[in-house]
């Protein structure tokens, strides 16, 4: 099977797609108040060409879909297009029920044939958890495999306060449904600050506990559209690790990190629940990056921190072949950064930031 292979000699097997540069939250620390200049929507990507560049992505080996934002669930219809995503996941490895499957791009026996050898894709969204609860039952029906959703408080005023919207019981909602449907493992990304909710830590140690999710505390980056970013906002891994282990003794889980970002931990008493810890900045992990982003208006970014974006969408719409979107997927691959430069004295900011990328 033909992979995604950069010039680091990295396999690329995880695609990012965002489905919108808008979102109903403010959170500080990624899109702050005011009205960001937004993509023009007729430059946004449908739904079927979304489908057909992933189709694409996945005959390149890509395993890993996960959908994002902005807010991802603020487009609408997104059941629709989980939907025709889940129809790339194999169903069976035998040619027969390979060929049941109406993939509409599909031109050729060779594609088929590199469809039945891969790995079953991994379908997964991120999301602020707002208006998740009410729509988990039917992203699941659509094939929807797993949920991350974003909590960085479990204090209802500071939630407020770091998102501007009153929401924090939606969030708990929003797991709740994730586990009632089986979009497990459930996995809460939390970005800690310093001086925000770096008080929080033992907290949420204890709310991974007792329901019995993946807590996952992430580095803050400088992502954030106000440019507040500063190092010594940076709550770091290490400090992170300590704190919980001092309230509840971690266990390092074999398999944790490699191509994983986050280091992850087992209660060592057996309580259920999980830590990761993602460090982009204190431990960096650019040299395991299996990840490549597609942004809402068809850009490819093949770095978080890439200044250069790649116009897929102007490609796509100029009635390129298959043959040719591979090559230009192939070719842009090649360009992927050996890592970002955070901890480098010339740090370039990314042209972008992150809710315009898609996190
Ligand atoms: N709106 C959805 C959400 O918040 O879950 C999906 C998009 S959001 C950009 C994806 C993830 O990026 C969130 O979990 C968020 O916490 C994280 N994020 C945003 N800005 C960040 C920053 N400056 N540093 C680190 N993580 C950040
Ligand atoms: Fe919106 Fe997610 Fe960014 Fe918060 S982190 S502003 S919810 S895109
Ligand atoms: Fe990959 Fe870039 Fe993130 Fe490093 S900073 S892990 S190279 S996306």
């Amino acid at each position: 099977m033909l992979l995604l292979r950069d010039a680091h000699n990295r396999i690329i097997r995880d695609l990012r797609v965002s489905l919108t540069d808008r979102c109903n939250f403010r959170c500080f620390y990624c899109l702050p108040n005011g009205e960001p200049p937004l993509a023009r929507k007729e430059t946004i990507l449908t739904f079927e060409e979304i489908e057909r560049i992933c189709e694409i992505f996945v005959s390149l080996g890509i395993e890993k879909i996960r959908l994002t934002g902005g807010e991802p669930m603020l487009r609408k219809d997104i059941e629709v297009l989980v939907e025709k995503l889940a129809r790339l996941k194999v169903q069976s490895q035998s040619e027969s029920q390979i060929s049941n499957l109406k993939f509409q791009i599909i031109d050729s026996e060779n594609r088929k044939s590199q469809i039945a050898n891969r790995k079953s894709l991994d379908l997964a969204l991120t999301t602020n958890g707002h208006t998740f609860p009410r729509r988990a039952a039917n992203l699941k029906k659509a094939g929807l495999d797993r949920v991350t959703i974003s909590l960085d408080s479990l204090r209802r005023e500071r939630f407020r306060e770091i998102t501007g919207v009153d929401a924090l019981e939606n969030v708990f909602e929003s797991i709740e449904a994730a586990k009632k449907y089986n979009l497990t493992p459930v996995k809460i990304n939390c970005v800690l600050v310093r001086g925000r909710n770096d008080d929080e830590i033992v907290d949420f140690a204890r709310f991974a506990r007792e329901r019995d999710v993946e807590m996952r505390f992430i580095e803050f980056m400088p992502l954030d559209a106000g440019g507040d970013w500063r190092r010594e906002s940076i709550v770091t891994a290490r400090e992170i690790r300590e704190t919980i282990n001092r309230a509840f003794p971690l266990h390092l889980k074999e398999k944790s990190r490699g191509a994983e970002t986050a280091w992850r931990y087992s209660f060592a008493d057996g309580a259920p629940g999980e830590i990761g810890i993602v460090a982009p900045v204190t431990e960096m992990f650019c040299g395991a990056c299996s990840r490549i982003r597609l942004t809402a208006d068809g850009q490819i970014r093949t770095c978080l921190f890439s200044t250069d974006e790649y116009n897929l969408r102007a490609f796509l719409r100029g009635g390129a072949s298959r043959a040719e979107i591979v090559e230009f997927i192939q070719a842009v691959v090649l360009k992927k950064e050996a890592r970002h430069s955070i901890n480098d004295e010339k740090f370039a900011p990314a042209s972008r930031s992150m809710s315009f990328i898609g996190g």
